[in-house]
């Protein structure tokens, strides 16, 4: 994660590129800082923590140049703190650097670099890169550049700046990275979205290439030879950087579902990557996984077809066994989650492969086929409308399915899936649950259950009790629970249990009933009246998309309850949204 900006043009660099970090820190707020080429000198300035305490530092201070690079950090390698935050500068201060992305090999370049009389300042694994850089330079950056990434292993997006050059270098290995020319000179960032506001024309970097950028961008691959690039055009910003009067972004985006759901399920093409397959792979992680999880049983139990739902970091570890007539299909709302990226290389030749992400050309994009979900940019940390439109294009590969097989009930889900938005409206509308937030608020752990997909509805809002209130939360399948974790049940314990299948309704009822004979306080969430629990959160019936109404339901009940405990909703402690190290 992190979020790299860079500037060279005619303005002052500044102040742009603070702009574009305020775009860019969802992607991590551990510091922040950035470094301007003034007179062939390079100043640098950071500060520990959100970006408003690099803002304050810099009201100090005049920063004068109209070249310069910042960096919003989310740690990889040394505690969040101002020594560890980018840019890092080389020993003599000739190159600042930024960095996005992991160096595995950063402890032997560190011994090489020690062995050469260097000391390093920082523990990050990013500084090496810095002093790599000036080690190999003899009066041209961008040669040294290029043998110092000869030397690197693992993933890098750079930002640099020579003081020498009146010149931008960027970077791109197995990490995001954009350039994009506006009508005052020309930027890097990690996203299109950060510069939408600034230019809509793009040169879309490769792994394994580099650019030189003065008035004009020059792009070479790693052997210095140069690329040519055709300019990328971006849509109108759509996006809505504005809460609208709600108190969080999460708040707005929860709203924002019907719209979200409606878009999604009216752009959606002919998915022909479903035609001859055999069994599925469904591939994310975090909620991302949730959604596949909740894929795995709506696909299997309609259509038949053997639905394998894997978290990425444990697939491409693994060994999996993947067929040739199998579709692997990856979900991740930015397309740049870099263990999905590499569960995505593991299918690539073996099988087909398909993506369902949010943010168009993202790097997953390029390597599988996209199914977009059409949620529009998520700012908040904490994904909602990311997650229920990914859950919409799962319920439409299930009807695409049962389609291909002429099975009727493709009729009965569409015609549900058709009355989606207004089925999340309702609970919108109806769902209230300020007061239970208050009583969840007094805990700090609760236990999420359910039966099928609803358990994955339960572990989706487990976690988002987890990511935003900082209560700890528990999840399992409804019949679990009485084979070891009951014994965790004491009076009040917090219960939250999903029950909308018909089917399952008195299995689950019955858990409700175990957990509440030993005290437990259970808070149930279901279209059905559910005598044996304490408190109901009512949702509509319906009979295929239930889970994902659930889902939504608990999102409200998670966002009141961080309220409660006074907790920062849109950008909780440790996290960053686009997660593009391992
Ligand atoms: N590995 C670098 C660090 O910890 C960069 C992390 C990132 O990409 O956010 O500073």
């Amino acid at each position: 994660m992190c979020g790299i900006i860079g500037y060279i043009g005619k303005s002052q660099a500044k102040d742009l590129l603070i702009d574009g970090l305020r775009r860019l820190e969802y992607r991590g707020y551990d510091s922040s800082g950035i470094a301007v080429r003034d007179n062939g000198e390079l100043c640098v300035l950071k500060a520990k923590g959100k970006l408003d305490n690099l803002i304050g530092k810099l009201e100090e201070r005049s920063f004068s140049g109209t070249c310069g690079i910042g960096h919003t950090r989310w740690a990889t390698h040394g505690a969040p703190d101002e020594l560890n935050a980018h840019p890092h500068l080389s020993r003599s201060g000739k190159f600042a650097i930024v960095h996005n992305g992991i160096i595995e090999n950063y402890k032997e370049l560190c011994d090489m670099l020690i062995s050469q009389g260097y000391s390093l300042r920082s523990e990050t694994d990013s500084e090496v890169i810095a002093h790599l850089i000036e080690l190999g330079y003899d009066g041209d950056a961008l040669k040294a550049i290029q043998k110092t990434v000869k030397l690197l292993k693992g993933s890098f997006a750079l930002g640099i700046l020579c003081a020498d050059e009146n010149a931008l270098f960027a970077v791109k290995k197995d990490s995001p990275l954009v350039i994009g020319s506006g009508e005052d000179g020309i930027y890097i960032a990690s996203d299109m979205q950060a510069l939408l506001s600034k230019t809509h024309e793009f040169l879309l970097l490769e792994s394994g290439e580099m650019a030189k950028i003065t008035d004009k961008a020059e792009i070479f691959d790693f052997d210095l030879r140069p690329v040519k690039r055709q300019v990328y055009v971006a849509e109108n910003d759509k996006s809505d950087a504005d809460k609208h009067g709600y108190a969080h972004f999460m708040l707005k985006e929860i709203y924002e579902q019907p719209e979200a759901i409606e878009r999604t399920l009216l752009s959606q093409g002919e998915l022909s990557f479903l035609d001859g397959i055999g069994s599925i792979h469904l591939i994310g992680c975090g909620s991302a996984y949730h959604a596949a999880l909740m894929g795995k049983y709506i696909i299997e139990s309609l259509t038949g077809i053997r639905v394998h739902a894997d978290i990425a970091s444990e697939f491409r570890y693994r060994n999996p066994i993947i067929k040739p007539d199998d579709l692997l299909i990856a979900i991740s709302q930015s397309g740049e989650t870099a263990d999905t990226i590499g569960a995505m290389n593991i299918a690539a030749g073996k099988c087909k492969t398909a993506c369902i992400v949010n943010v168009p050309l993202s790097s997953l994009t390029h390597v599988a086929e996209p199914m977009y979900t059409y949620a529009g940019p998520e700012i908040a940390v904490a994904t909602t409308k990311g997650f229920t439109t990914q859950l919409v294009n799962l319920y439409l590969i299930a009807a695409k399915l049962l389609s291909n097989k002429g099975d009727s009930r493709v009729n009965e889900l569409m015609t549900e899936l058709s009355s989606l938005p207004l089925l999340v409206e309702n609970v919108l509308k109806t769902v209230s649950p300020v007061k239970l937030a208050f009583l969840l608020a007094q805990n700090d752990y609760a236990f999420f259950i359910g039966r099928g997909a609803d358990y994955a509805a339960a572990k989706e809002s487990a976690l988002k009790l987890k990511e935003i209130s900082y209560i700890h939360a528990d999840c399992y399948p409804a019949g679990e629970l009485k084979h070891g974790t009951i014994s965790l049940i004491q009076k009040g314990s917090p219960v939250i249990a999903i029950a909308t299948d018909k089917q399952l309704l008195s299995k689950t009822v019955s858990n409700i009933a175990e957990v509440k004979s030993r005290g437990a306080f259970v808070i149930a969430v279901s279209p059905f009246d559910i005598d044996a629990c304490d408190a109901l959160i009512k949702i509509p019936y319906a009979k295929y998309v239930a889970p994902l109404l659930a889902s939504v339901a608990t999102q409200l009940l998670s966002y009141h309850t961080a309220l409660v405990r006074h907790c920062e909703i849109d950008k909780p402690r440790n996290l960053a949204k686009s997660v593009t190290v391992e």
